[in-house]
């Protein structure tokens, strides 16, 4: 068997049956790509069943209001999902008479219709030979093939979707791209897939160079920034200022020391002249007993550098949400990995 046989054997095996795959409906197949775009298939199932109740034919989505539209689709998220359906159901109506376009290039040219979903309504209601190419056909065949340039960029796409054309099932478009798609979501899983089970192993580059894990390989789109903290330890007496981190950045509901955060690198000369540093000092003198600086800590997006500065003096004002404990006590409150090393290095 080749491939297309072996996967579409495999599918039939296997798939989950799911309403959409039992029509030829475009309208239904064309609904359930786009709930599927940013939707898990058991949230989305849902949904799919209750809009096509309510909006059974293009017409009556053509129809309804918009607000009638995003009612239906609310808690799904991604409106600009739903708003587009609806202008194209309206386009369809006005333009098509209502009839649903039959050709890739008409498809893909409607609101909200990119080349993934063109090419899903094009096989899958139409039986034309268009291949699908999402994560999960991009993961099998970057696999399979031992692709291992960047899938995200243009040459690794264009290697995944020549490898892809040399496989494509062209007498039965719809079975292979529900196959493939179906076998990278159940069968060749990003993490841990079962090889040891996998009926295309014998001729899987991946897994006969043992590149699994690898691949696909993407080019790395975070950008770290950084970030720039400088935290005030300071010692009054035998007590200590604490402060808990709020929501909407790193480390909420975390303790750190009174933190002075400056926009790029910043002197100590500097850092004493801030506002911030003015407002917690008010009319206390403070003794500088020590500055440890050039203190990095790398976190998922972001590099932080940090500055300690132990302080032996009184507070004049406390920040919002700060409060005083003892120094023995510190042990008891969640700190950040960067502070419960730094105390334990001092
Ligand atoms: S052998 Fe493993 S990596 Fe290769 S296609 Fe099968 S599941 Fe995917």
């Amino acid at each position: 068997m080749n491939f297309s046989e072996k996967i579409i054997d495999w599918y039939l095996k296997n798939k989950r049956e799911l309403p959409w795959r039992e029509t030829k409906d475009p309208y239904a197949i064309w609904l359930s790509e786009i709930i599927l775009q940013q939707t898990r298939v058991v949230q989305g199932l849902d949904y799919y069943c209750r809009f096509l109740e309510a909006f059974p034919t293009i017409f009556d989505l053509a129809k309804a209001t918009e607000e009638e539209v995003l009612k239906l689709w609310q808690g799904l998220g991604y409106y600009s999902r739903a708003r587009n359906m609806h202008a194209a159901a309206r386009e369809i109506v006005t333009t098509y008479g209502g009839m649903f376009p039959d050709n890739y290039s008409a498809i893909r040219s409607l609101k909200g219709v990119g080349d993934y979903t063109a090419a899903a309504i094009s096989s899958f209601a139409f039986g034309l030979p268009y291949p699908v190419m999402d994560g999960n056909v991009i993961r099998v065949i970057a696999r399979y093939f031992g692709i291992v340039a960047y899938c995200d960029k243009a040459e690794g796409k264009s290697q995944i979707k020549k490898a892809l054309n040399a496989v494509f099932d062209i007498k039965h478009p719809a079975e292979f791209n529900q196959a493939i798609m179906e076998f990278g979501a159940l069968q060749c899983i990003p993490v841990n897939p079962s090889c040891s089970t996998c009926i295309l192993k014998e001729n899987c580059v991946a897994f006969e160079k043992a590149m699994v894990k690898e691949l696909p390989v993407k080019s790395s789109k975070t950008i770290i920034k950084p970030r720039y903290f400088h935290y005030l330890i300071i010692h009054d007496g035998d007590e200590i200022i604490i402060k808990q981190r709020g929501a909407g950045d790193i480390w909420q509901g975390l303790y750190e020391f009174p933190l002075i955060e400056t926009s790029s690198e910043t002197t100590p000369d500097e850092v004493m002249k801030h506002p911030d540093w003015k407002y917690l000092k008010g009319k206390h003198s403070w003794n500088i007993l020590k500055i440890q600086s050039g203190v990095r800590h790398i976190l998922s997006h972001r590099i932080l550098h940090v500055t300690f500065y132990e302080i032996a003096g009184k507070i004049y004002r406390l920040p919002f949400g700060a409060k005083k404990i003892k120094k023995d006590n510190l042990q008891d409150y969640a700190v950040p990995v960067l502070i419960e090393k730094y105390l334990k290095q001092n």
